[in-house]
């Protein structure tokens, strides 16, 4: 499979925020959003077999542990991504996948918690969201909305409420887009949307969501890769 890195840091965005986690992102997406802060990963990285990804993981987290895999859109590499998943599995890592929902996801292993965007009107992607992914849904799954108005949030609260989808998974995220270029000052200034205007909003609509601000901007330069 085509790589762009594996590295341990702290999850930034999901239930599973502020927890251990060794990430492996993939190289390549088929998707522009607008926010996107993984452009890096579009191109190049190395071609590593599974054994090697394997003992990569095992390297920063040996015996077990949380892993990500990320990209990129991961299932753009399917063949390759669903082994690894099931390997890491049989060694006992509790496995997150994070997709941007365009890709079916009916295959992938049940045991895996799979953290799904759906694109908003203004990421530059509206529309790409496949509706059948919604019947892959289980559980503990996590659904994300990244955020950068007004429009995007009525887009996010009419979606959950229209399908259903708050008694259908375990968290609903919605989460400010970070400016894409942002550096220097770890806080909330480089937040597209407030963050107090998205929690005002979610108060007075009794939305199901969980306000997720991605905490690795908070703690590490906002620009930092690998972190
Ligand atoms: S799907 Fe993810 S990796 Fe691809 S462009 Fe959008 S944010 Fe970036």
């Amino acid at each position: 499979m085509q790589v762009t890195e594996i590295y341990k840091s702290l999850q930034g965005e999901s239930t599973h925020a502020g927890l251990s986690c060794v990430f492996v992102r993939l190289t390549g997406c088929n998707l522009r959003c607008s926010w996107c802060d993984s452009e890096f990963s579009f191109q190049g990285g190395q071609k590593m077999e599974l054994q090697e990804v394997l003992i990569e993981v095992a390297r920063l987290s040996p015996g077990g542990g949380l892993v990500e895999i990320t990209g990129g859109e991961p299932m753009l590499q399917e063949r390759e991504v669903i082994p690894l998943m099931e390997q890491l599995l049989d060694a006992d890592y509790q496995v997150l996948l994070e997709t941007s929902g365009e890709r079916p996801l009916a295959r992938v292993p049940k045991q895996v918690v799979k953290i799904v965007d759906v694109k908003c009107p203004h990421s530059g992607e509206p529309d790409t969201f496949a509706l059948e992914n919604l019947k892959a849904l289980r559980p503990h799954d996590e659904l994300k909305f990244v955020l950068t108005d007004r429009t995007d949030y009525e887009f996010a609260r009419d979606f959950i409420l229209n399908h259903g989808l708050a008694e259908r998974v375990h968290a609903i995220l919605f989460s400010p887009a970070f400016e894409k270029t942002a550096s220097g000052s770890r806080d909330t200034s480089h937040c597209q949307l407030d963050p107090q205007d998205l929690a005002q909003w979610i108060l007075a609509d009794n939305v199901p969501a969980r306000l997720s601000l991605q905490i690795h901007k908070l703690i590490w330069d906002p620009a930092a890769k690998g972190v």
